[in-house]
């Protein structure tokens, strides 16, 4: 399908995406409307950024007419996702008289409540607070026809699966079921198997796309220099939007105040944050007020932003395909995107991994100011050693050999060809 106008969508909603600009459909909205609007149940492996919430929306949107029973529920896993996939749909349902509420936990739960009263079509949901709105017999799920289970895999590593069976045991055995998730292990393929009959599989852009579209480097350098190689880098990326990734709250906080007091615009967004605080740096962000943005892991899932430009992961991730979920954040849609990674000795084992996953080597870039200098000189320092080791600084690290910088840039190379989109 070339455009949106083949799968025979209502005008009203053909009218919205013209407004929204999106000329032709992406490869899984290619994949998976057609199935979805003729009534199939889907499991789809497409990872965010890929269009996958049109891909689900505009199809339970074409299908469905105002009545104020809940007839379609999209269970997330966070906050910031329920949020965008909520924003979307109400862009797509613009001309048409549909109502789409969004509840999510960290907030009072009245101005939601009351949305619920006035009746709505669409519900998009966290798990949590749904049990709970449910409990409190504000939420009657028995007229659902439709059940999105998006970022299915994130569910589960977030502990979800005992809230999403109580959903299920909820919902009318007699419904629609659509399965995202970007990656597809046994236990998602088992929930999916207990969840549906007979799903059509669709498959786009496999974890690895973003390895691919992304441009990627890495620096290595000592623990203490993290900070001044940042600036460093960031010297001439500034004033573009970036979203630096830490392991913890704490570390994220901390680098916030550095980067204030060399004046950066730049905030944290991480789980102590309140969500209106959070949503209120979001805005700021994208309306450009804010142009560096420091996240942990989990609170930057579900965050879309047109543009980023680069992802800096100023603390690598131990588990390898926290790097890929990312660096994904960047580069969406085909659009150019670049990665930064500042790896200090403690993480090498990590980018080892990392490497492993992605089956790919990130380029090393050699010529900064803080090349990583040797454990030994690190640990014993006495006032000699210290003044060798600064000597030292401007030489090239130990650590890289030109062989190997000549091996990742063929790697590089190689993996460019097999680009999938
Ligand atoms: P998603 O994977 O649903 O998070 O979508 C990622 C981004 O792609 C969002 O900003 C969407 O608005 C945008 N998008 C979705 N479908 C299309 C399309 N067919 N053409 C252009 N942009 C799109």
């Amino acid at each position: 399908m070339q455009n949106f106008k083949e799968f025979g969508l209502k005008k009203e909603l053909i009218k919205a995406l013209d407004t929204l600009g999106y000329e032709k459909p992406t490869l899984i909205q290619q994949k998976a409307i057609k199935p979805i609007i003729d009534g199939n149940d889907i499991i789809a492996c497409a990872q965010t950024g890929t269009g996958k919430t049109a891909a689900f929306s505009l199809p339970i949107l074409n299908d469905m007419e105002r009545n104020g029973n809940i007839q379609a529920l999209i269970l997330t896993p966070t906050r910031e996702l329920a949020l965008q996939i909520n924003e979307n749909i109400r862009e797509y349902k613009k001309h048409l008289k549909l109502k789409s509420v969004v509840i999510y936990g960290g907030v009072k739960q009245g101005m939601q409540v009351r949305a619920l009263q006035q009746g709505a079509d669409i519900l998009v949901a966290t798990p949590g607070r749904l049990l709970d709105l449910v409990s409190q017999k504000y939420i009657d799920l028995k007229n659902i026809t439709f059940f999105v289970l998006d970022e299915a895999d994130n569910m589960l590593d977030m502990g979800f699966i005992h809230d999403i069976k109580k959903i299920i045991k909820l919902l009318p055995k007699q419904r629609q079921t659509l399965l995202f998730s970007a990656t597809m292990p046994q236990e998602i393929k088992e929930l999916a198997n207990s969840l549906m009959h007979n799903p059509i599989e669709v498959s786009v852009a496999p974890v690895s796309s973003a390895v691919d579209t992304v441009k990627q480097s890495l620096y290595y350098v000592d623990k203490s220099k993290k900070l001044d190689l940042l600036l460093e880098v960031m010297d001439d990326k500034r004033y573009h939007s970036t979203l630096i990734f830490t392991r913890t709250k704490h570390g994220a906080d901390k680098l916030v105040k550095k980067l204030k007091v060399n004046k950066f615009k730049v905030a944290a967004i991480h789980g102590n944050k309140s969500q209106n605080n959070r949503q209120r740096t979001l805005a700021e962000f994208k309306e450009g007020k804010i142009n560096t943005l420091v996240a942990t892991d989990i609170a930057a899932r579900g965050i879309d932003i047109d543009d980023l430009a680069y992802v800096i992961n100023y603390e690598i991730p131990n588990i390898a395909e926290t790097y890929v979920h990312r660096i994904g954040r960047t580069g969406r849609i085909g659009r150019a995107g670049e990665a930064i990674s500042l790896v200090d000795n403690e993480e090498k084992a990590f980018i080892k991994d990392i490497q492993k996953l992605m089956n790919k080597k990130i380029m090393v870039i050699e010529n900064h100011s803080y090349p990583l200098k040797k454990k030994a000189i690190v640990t014993s320092k006495t006032n000699s050693q210290k003044n060798k080791s600064n000597f030292n600084k401007d030489k090239k690290s130990p650590f890289k050999t030109d062989g190997n910088k000549r091996k990742s840039r063929r790697s590089n190379y190689k993996h460019s060809k097999s680009h999938k989109h």
